[in-house]
């Protein structure tokens, strides 16, 4: 029997997850988004699923996936330069995110467009879920959106997100709840020392139990609830999804330059996959516990 249909156990999960890590010698010729052939790669409705078949009880979300900018927006005024910038985007997060998911054999919703244009980890009602400026960068083409506008946006990109989000988590039996996100070197001129933040709101389970996990850490600058936390307004996805079922949930945020290219980005998600389910352990999920 499949050791993943009744009852996931996670020390099966881990046993797997060395498995995999083990016999993975390459897990990523990365072309147009795709981290796997075999692995699941769909995109409708404005979300990226790879890997819905994935029997991990972990679910992994990526909103700041995508730089891309639909026609219609005439990239928001924004000026060439700016268009793949940390404003735009997350870099490097799905490459980690979606290598995660293999490697954790676990399911990965992510974001289609940039989060200039919405962004899923803001509520419809967040003065930044359509910001007019971002760091130093101004957006004209969110200067005075009308209402209509807005709500257009929300319907077109956040409703199906959240629906998508939500019902995945709905059909889980035990999930557990991984954003992935990217952030700036420097920010403001102000150079950023952090290199990973383990981010948590009211529930810290999942997060202090990373936290908990020295080995696992080492030569990296670890720090909770940095470069944000739960007063920059972050912790909407963690809310909405994880918080509100309790199911045990972390943002983790990677500073970009350790992410820059694919052997970067290989060593990142084995670190943060192993990581992540060494914490999963201590915390009794599938176990009851959750
Ligand atoms: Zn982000």
């Amino acid at each position: 029997m499949d050791k993943f249909t009744e009852h996931i156990s996670l020390c099966d999960l881990f046993q797997y997850f060395v498995d995999t890590v083990t016999d993975a010698q390459d897990i990523c010729p990365r072309k147009g988004g795709v981290v796997q052939p075999e692995i699941e790669d769909d995109t409708e409705d404005c979300v990226h699923r790879l890997n819905m078949d994935g029997r991990s009880p972990i679910l992994l979300v990526c909103e700041h996936a995508s730089s891309f900018i639909p026609e219609e927006f005439h990239n928001l005024g924004l000026r060439p330069e700016e268009l793949q910038s940390h404003a735009v985007w997350d870099p490097g997060a799905f490459d980690v995110a979606a290598r995660m998911s293999y490697l954790l054999d676990a399911k990965l919703l992510a974001g289609t467009v940039s989060r200039l244009v919405y962004d899923c980890n803001r509520p419809p009602d967040a003065s930044d879920a359509m910001p007019a400026q971002s760091e130093r960068i101004l957006v004209p083409g969110n200067r005075d959106l009308t209402e209509d506008a807005k709500a257009a946006r929300v319907t077109a990109f956040y409703d199906p997100f959240r629906t998508t989000l939500a019902q995945t988590i709905a059909a889980m039996d035990h999930p557990v709840l991984v954003t992935i996100h990217s952030f700036t070197p420097v920010y403001d001129g102000q150079k950023r020392s952090v290199e990973i933040g383990v981010l948590h709101d009211q529930d810290s389970r999942l997060a202090d139990a990373m936290l908990s996990c020295g080995d696992w850490m080492e030569g990296l600058r670890v720090m909770r609830n940095a470069p944000y936390g739960p007063a920059d307004g972050v912790m909407h996805t963690l809310r909405e999804h994880g918080i509100s079922g309790g199911h045990p949930n972390v943002m983790i945020e990677i500073r970009n330059d350790l992410i820059a290219g694919g052997a970067a980005q290989d060593t990142m998600a084995r670190t943060l996959a192993g990581w992540v389910v060494s914490a999963i352990t201590t915390i009794g999920v599938g176990q009851g516990g959750a």
